[in-house]
């Protein structure tokens, strides 16, 4: 049997709270949930990270997106919706098969915060933006 615990809970090796899914896609509840109605999108197949899918992969998975986005909407009329997906332990990955956190948002005393989001201005002038923008592209094209 697969290690992975995301497969096991496709595979109902281990249960989960389900809400949707489709040929691609499964959604279920975070067990440990920040906000009322944490949910994780995950694809049925097996990938590690946003630099292992395909251009197809991701398609099928980006498109229950919104579908999701409108459930927790209607459901919990929340302020406003954080999606979070982290890729690599050093970003917070804790289960290495992709998923994305739906996270909706009711005050900033909701217990979920993104604070430490420091802005470094003075270092990344326009030009030294500019200059990162053009090595990017470099690799893109
Ligand atoms: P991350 O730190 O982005 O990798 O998030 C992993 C998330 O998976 C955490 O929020 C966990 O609470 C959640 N999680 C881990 N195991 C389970 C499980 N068996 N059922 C539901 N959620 C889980
Ligand atoms: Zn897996």
């Amino acid at each position: 049997m697969t290690s992975c615990i995301f497969c096991q809970i496709i595979e109902r090796a281990v249960p989960s709270a389900k809400i949707y899914e489709d040929e691609h896609v499964y959604a279920f509840m975070d067990i440990m949930p920040t906000t009322e109605g944490h949910v994780l999108l995950i694809p049925k197949k097996h990938i590690e990270n946003i630099y292992d899918f395909s251009e197809e992969d991701a398609a099928n998975f980006f498109k229950a997106a919104p579908k999701i986005a409108n459930a927790l909407k209607a459901e919990f009329r929340p302020a406003g919706l954080n999606l979070l997906q982290n890729n690599g332990a050093p970003a917070g990955q804790s289960v290495f098969h992709y998923h994305m956190h739906f996270i909706p948002r009711y005050d900033e005393t909701d217990g979920f915060q993104l604070s430490t989001w420091e802005t470094k201005h003075t270092t990344y002038t326009p030009e030294k933006i500019q200059e990162l923008a053009d090595k990017i592209r470099s690799v893109l094209a």
